[in-house]
């Protein structure tokens, strides 16, 4: 043990954490049948004698989880040894390194594999800062100065649609009334919305009886997943529609499955059930193919993002005029650092943002960005709302909390990313006692 004031980093440990979902078909989409929901988790270990470490993953739906875990491993170099105040004061000290290795670089730059083994391990920071400060993220945010939160951003590639003095000046806009949205945020929560009736993968039956739970429940937005075939598509969105009536938004999720024109043709073949946005259309890549999507759909929204790569797309989206819902993700981009780029670049651009979770804990992080960005920076949760999957939540020390259509502001200090011990020693590939079993038989 040191002195808290020269505490290091002393260890980070990598798991590969796979939870059988496909057994279910939980999280089944037209391209995503059969997924395993997956974390490549961390944890960062200090000795500061405080009992503190800092916990994070990114989402992966099974197979790969092995490389990206491997990946988190390649940066172990940068993280040990660092002085855990330092890092916890300016956790983009340690972004400019990872992002910036000479080597690394190559393989993204700024997307894929290596970006998310990046995001997953300054979330693991911000969760550590957090514990540290003894807040919850959102708060730990929502607290902070707007000259500190501007230096936590990379303005590189973004000038030409934001400038550090603009998010300056967006954040302090952000400000005034602060205590009174916080005080809001704890007694009503922040809206959510469910996607639990609407996978790919559950017959009508299930479709009615989940969407019908969903409105008792205080929803009013659920989302289906669409795109394998039109002729069921529009049986499911009549049945869904039939089942929450008229008032109740009703989200289509098409998981990139269609190209340009097939993506307009569908989704004005379902208009008749007013869905409310068509989500991921097409390729996450395709900027412009998303804006002609958007001009000929409207009045349907068109929403992405949770494949996006990072700040740079997202900023051409919105140039592009591409979108309008932009569905961050907590665990694919290079972290909290990057998600406050996205925050501001949407509230620069006027966009609502309506973050994509579900998954393996996206849902317990995604809240705090939200959270802060309804007290400190766009002020409102007016057409925002995070999407909500009642599932796997079980295996999270500090778990989503729903009540009445809403995420519960959480109170406890971190980026509530800590996993059950007993969870990663059930579910650990392959030698967790699960799969052990399962793999032997
Ligand atoms: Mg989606």
């Amino acid at each position: 043990m040191s002195t808290a004031a020269a505490a290091r980093i002393t260890g980070l440990e990598t798991y590969d954490v796979r939870f059988p979902t496909s057994r279910e078909l939980d999280g089944s989409d037209a391209m995503n049948p059969d997924p395993d929901y997956s974390a490549a988790y961390l944890v960062l270990r200090t000795d500061a004698g405080d009992g503190l470490e800092g916990h994070g993953f990114t989402f992966t739906i099974g197979r790969g989880n092995d490389v990206q875990v491997a990946a988190i491993e390649a940066l172990r170099p940068y993280v040990l040894g660092r002085p855990v105040a330092e890092l916890c004061a300016d956790p983009a000290s340690l972004s400019r390194a990872l992002v910036g290795d000479s080597q690394l670089r190559w393989l993204g730059p700024e997307k894929g594999v290596m970006h998310m083994a990046v995001g997953a391990v300054l979330n693991a920071v911000w969760d550590l800062a957090a514990k540290r400060a003894g807040l919850p993220l959102w708060r730990l945010l929502a607290q902070a100065e707007p000259e500190w939160l501007v230096s936590q951003v990379d303005f590189r590639y973004l000038s030409d649609a934001l400038t550090p003095e603009r998010a300056l000046e967006l954040l302090r806009k952000g400000r005034p009334g602060a205590r009174e949205r916080t005080a809001e945020l704890l007694r009503t929560g922040y809206p959510a919305y469910t996607t639990s009736p609407g996978w790919l993968g559950y017959d009508d039956a299930k479709l009615t009886r989940l969407a019908q739970q969903a409105v008792a429940d205080g929803f009013t937005q659920i989302k289906l997943k669409v795109g394998a075939d039109l002729a069921d598509d529009v049986r499911r969105l009549r049945t869904a529609r039939a089942a929450v009536g008229p008032g109740v938004r009703i989200a289509i999720d098409a998981n990139q499955r269609w190209d340009v024109a097939q993506a307009v043709e569908w989704t004005n073949a379902l208009a008749e059930f007013d869905p409310y946005w068509i989500e991921e259309p097409t390729s996450p890549d395709d900027v412009l193919g998303h804006a002609a999507v958007r001009r000929a759909v409207a009045p349907v929204r068109v929403a992405t993002g949770e494949h996006v790569h990072n700040r740079i797309v997202f900023k051409q989206l919105l140039q592009a005029g591409a979108i309008d819902v932009l569905q961050l993700d907590a665990a694919r981009v290079g972290g909290v650092n990057e998600n406050l780029a996205i925050l501001l670049l949407a509230a620069e651009f006027g966009v609502p943002v309506c973050p994509h979770a579900g998954g393996v804990g996206l849902c317990e992080l995604v809240q705090h960005l939200s959270m802060f960005d309804y007290v400190a920076l766009s002020g409102t949760v007016e057409d925002r709302t995070i999407e909500y999957v009642d599932h796997l939540h079980q295996h999270f020390t500090d778990p989503v909390v729903i009540a009445d259509g809403h995420y519960t502001a959480p109170t406890s200090p971190g980026f509530s990313a800590t996993v059950h011990r007993t969870s990663i020693d059930t579910y650990r590939y392959p030698h967790g006692t699960y799969w052990a079993e399962e793999l032997n038989t």
